[in-house]
């Protein structure tokens, strides 16, 4: 989908009431490559028609300035950098580049923005999913064996290069994250008190809705439909990383877009994983971590990111929760998934 083409789209469902006299008011836009659902509660209709106007603004601005692929800020930068020339990037990549770095870092690298190159030769650079065969296994070996890494981005007087000529950025696991904690921190500033913003099931809330906390489903990976339901507290963030957002089949095998930088492949062993924190960012970037260290990494890698509330759906089924998570998560799908509790561990 072209850029220009995606400005927000149709307010879709007026009113709604979530309580005696409490009305809620539903926008819905198209950015990310997702549906995007803003549900605002307790105002007037002129007050909600500025937040929805605001909204779609910067949707359609992140989403332009961030895109790994259709011509934007990232993609001059990343021509610069491959060319082994030193730039100044351009400012609307400053709320990425700095976050960027210390998720990595927390990660132990493995959500790492610099594998755009292997992203793109896996064929995930397009709005077409790809449709097979995987890359030669020589040109994924070949890249994976460079390492890059935001480390090897160097910075001087503002302007920044790169050592390894493999680096090519690519903030698709966490730029969603960004703005959607960009976005409800700009709502909450102008005075909106009770707010989701979900974007393709990533979502933060504010307040409540109406007389009860906001409800919040997390999507079956098996499946469309719910696996669980949790209750969102005032200011968290639910995202979740899955093997069925976007993948291709070939011979049998499902190849999808949650690459282990390790090894060049789509991670394996891990369904999907949901993280919920304050910080959607964070939560964003966690969830695409954790996905990549699977049932066996995950404790240590929250605990270095602190994430405390961890749900990880591995391969065969099975539901491996932080307790904090065991606590607050209700599952909705029968039967209910058989479960490990293990504590996030340094
Ligand atoms: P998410 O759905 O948030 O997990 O983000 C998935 C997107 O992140 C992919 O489509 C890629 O653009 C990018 N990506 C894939 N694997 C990684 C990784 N290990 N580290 C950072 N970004 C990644
Ligand atoms: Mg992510």
């Amino acid at each position: 989908m072209k850029a220009t083409r995606l400005i927000a789209l149709v307010l879709v469902l007026a009113t709604g009431a979530c309580g005696p006299g409490i009305q809620a008011r539903e926008y819905s836009f198209f950015a990310f490559g997702t549906l995007v659902r803003l549900t605002l509660v307790g105002v007037n209709e002129e007050r909600a028609e500025h937040a929805r106007t605001w909204v779609a603004s910067r949707l359609h601005h992140y989403h332009n300035a961030w895109h790994a692929w259709e011509p934007s800020p990232l993609t001059r930068l990343n021509a610069a950098l491959a060319k082994g020339q030193a730039v100044t990037p351009d400012s609307v990549l400053q709320p990425l580049l700095k976050p960027a770095r210390r998720y990595a870092r927390l990660s132990g690298g493995l959500f790492n923005p610099a594998i755009g190159k292997l992203i793109g030769l896996w064929g995930f650079h397009a709005d077409q999913l790809p449709a097979g065969p995987p890359p030669e296994r020589a040109a994924i070996a070949a890249l994976a064996g460079k390492h890059p890494a935001l480390t090897d981005l160097v910075w001087r007087d503002g302007k920044v290069s790169s050592t390894n000529p493999a680096v090519q950025l690519d903030f698709g696991a966490f730029a969603k994250g960004v703005a959607v904690e960009r976005i409800v921190t700009g709502l909450k500033a102008r005075g909106f008190d009770n707010v989701l913003l979900d974007a393709g099931g990533d979502l933060k809330v504010l307040g409540t809705h109406g007389n009860r906390p906001w409800r919040i489903g997390i999507r079956d990976p098996d499946g469309q439909g719910v696996l669980a339901a949790v209750e969102a507290r005032p200011g968290e963030a639910v995202f979740t990383s899955g093997d069925y957002e976007r993948y291709f089949e070939w011979n049998g095998k499902r190849y999808h877009h949650l690459i282990d930088p390790r090894t060049g492949y789509p991670a394996r062993g891990t369904h999907s994983v949901t993280v919920i924190t304050q910080d959607a960012a964070l939560a964003d970037a966690a969830a695409t971590a954790l996905f990549v260290a699977g049932a066996e990494g995950w404790p240590q890698v929250a605990a270095h990111m602190g994430v405390s509330l961890v749900l990880l759906i591995d391969d065969e089924g099975v539901a491996h929760m932080s307790p904090a998570m065991a606590q607050r998560v209700k599952f909705v799908v029968e039967p209910a998934p058989p479960v490990v509790i293990e504590a996030p561990e340094s």
